[in-house]
């Protein structure tokens, strides 16, 4: 049976009133077609690997589950408290002497409403996210979603902050949003208690269960009660990740759309190639070595080009992937000096510069953003619709996530990768294994923008 989607909105969901209104009020009228799949079976209770590409709503997703499990606890909590307390009144009625006070009982309301409130401000779900800049932006998500839940908050707990300042936001917080590390130590310290937490969510669990961390995500994993149920996100999985990622779950199911192919088809795609003696700077490891010296030619000429580009693009904000801190920083101070505001944002820095950049970004008080890739994946700003990869990025997953930080929910974006001769199998492979739609460019060539 063919069924048309386009005009289902949330409130066919079966969602409590209140994430509702909140969906509402954030501007959420019709559920995606991954909300419209997996917030129903996320609800129902079963593990869940989904996957959708960048930019489709996958946040909500499992903000309106993890909204829902907590109303959900909340209210069966309040009801066997109310149960026991009832069932204790009855026994203890009518002259009946008690020799053991029973603590329930003997409360006054004040006292009650207390343990109550109590019980149900504990840690019930767990977010881990791989980059301390998308903790924050999930944590703003959950909260502006569920700003009708009443005394339900979500608190970001990442690195770089200081960890004695967590101590307060833990109290009454029953979604704790945080990455790897810190969540690691919370729970160490004996700070963070999981005894409570019935759900478990990755975004971007591809890169969480990568070498990097899956070590610190199988230790938290372990400490958690048995009966959690785990949700895993993310725009693209490595086929043998699926099979690891079972692992952690229980008969998940897997919502996979349009994994034929992960590229986006808003987003107008170009590449430009550069010759010049020397390699380029796409050295596969770490963006902290040094870059190639030879490649200073290269980088020079690429600069150029992109202050071309960005004069003739009549873009908003635009994202620049650099793959060296030394590069990016000498490409930041000449976006600068040619009057483009801009700043540069990577791993390093101090953190709460790190969050400075991005609420600069987020206030448009900046229209280019220079990164490593620390930003690739997961950010979401409206208003980013160029992205350029002065270098190209170390596989094709990351280039997917790397240009879907522009055509964001359906819009309009554009994308140019600039490569050196030796570099155009990358391209190639593109376009043979994943379909993409790229077109070659030179400096002034015109870019279609709509
Ligand atoms: P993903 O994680 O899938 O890459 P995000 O969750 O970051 O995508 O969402 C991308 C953007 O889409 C966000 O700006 C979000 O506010 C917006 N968005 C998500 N769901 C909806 C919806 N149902 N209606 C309108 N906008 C939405
Ligand atoms: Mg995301």
């Amino acid at each position: 049976i063919h069924v048309d989607d386009s005009n289902i909105t949330f409130s066919e969901l079966i969602l409590s009133e209140q994430v509702l209104k909140g969906l509402q009020d954030a501007g959420y009228l019709r559920p995606s077609p991954i909300q419209l799949k997996a917030i129903p079976l996320g609800m129902s209770g079963k593990d869940l690997i989904a996957q959708a590409k960048s930019g489709t709503g996958k946040t909500a997703v499992f903000a309106v589950i993890a909204l829902e499990l907590v109303l959900r606890q909340s209210k069966l909590f309040k009801e066997s408290l109310e149960r026991d307390r009832q069932q204790l009144q009855q026994q203890h009625g009518d002259g009946y002497e008690r020799e053991n006070k029973n603590a329930l009982l003997d409360m006054d309301d004040d006292q009650y409403c207390e343990t109550l409130t109590g019980v149900l401000r504990k840690p019930m779900v767990l977010i881990i996210a791989p980059t301390r800049e998308i903790a924050v932006q999930i944590r703003d998500v959950v909260n502006d979603i569920g700003k009708y839940c009443k005394r339900v908050k979500a608190e970001a707990f990442i690195g770089g902050l200081r960890e004695q300042e967590d101590k307060a936001k833990l109290t009454g917080t029953q979604i704790i949003v945080g990455t790897p590390g810190r969540i690691k130590s919370l729970i160490e310290n004996l700070q963070l208690r999981t005894d409570f937490i019935k759900m478990l969510i990755l975004d971007e669990a591809d890169k969480l269960l990568d070498p990097s961390f899956s070590k610190t995500i199988n230790w938290i994993y372990t400490t958690l009660p048995t009966n959690r149920q785990v949700l895993a996100f993310s725009a693209t999985y490595p086929t043998s990740l699926l099979n690891i990622m079972s692992v952690y779950m229980k008969d998940p199911i897997k919502v996979i759309l349009c994994s034929d192919t992960p590229s986006l088809e808003g987003i107008k795609q170009y590449y430009q190639i550069f010759e010049g003696p020397g390699n380029s700077d796409n050295d596969k490891s770490i963006a902290s070595t040094a870059p190639n010296p030879l490649s200073y030619n290269i980088f020079k000429q690429k600069v150029s080009s992109l202050l071309k580009v960005l004069q003739q693009v009549s873009f908003y904000q635009a994202i620049v992937f650099c793959n060296h801190k030394v590069r990016a920083e000498e490409l930041t101070r000449t976006l600068i000096r040619n009057g483009w505001p801009s700043a540069y944002i990577a791993g390093g820095q101090d953190q709460k510069d790190r969050l400075e950049t991005m609420q600069q970004l987020r206030n448009f008080q900046l229209r280019v953003l220079v990164s490593t890739d620390l930003i690739s994946r997961g950010i979401d700003i409206e208003r980013v619709n160029f992205v350029i990869n002065l270098d190209i990025p170390k596989d094709p997953e990351t280039y997917f996530h790397r240009i879907g930080r522009t055509g964001r929910f359906g819009t309009f974006g554009v994308s140019i990768t600039f490569i050196t001769a030796d570099e155009t199998p990358f391209i190639q492979d593109l376009v043979d294994n994943y379909l993409v739609q790229i077109t070659k460019r030179s400096d002034d060539d015109p870019i279609d923008e709509q």
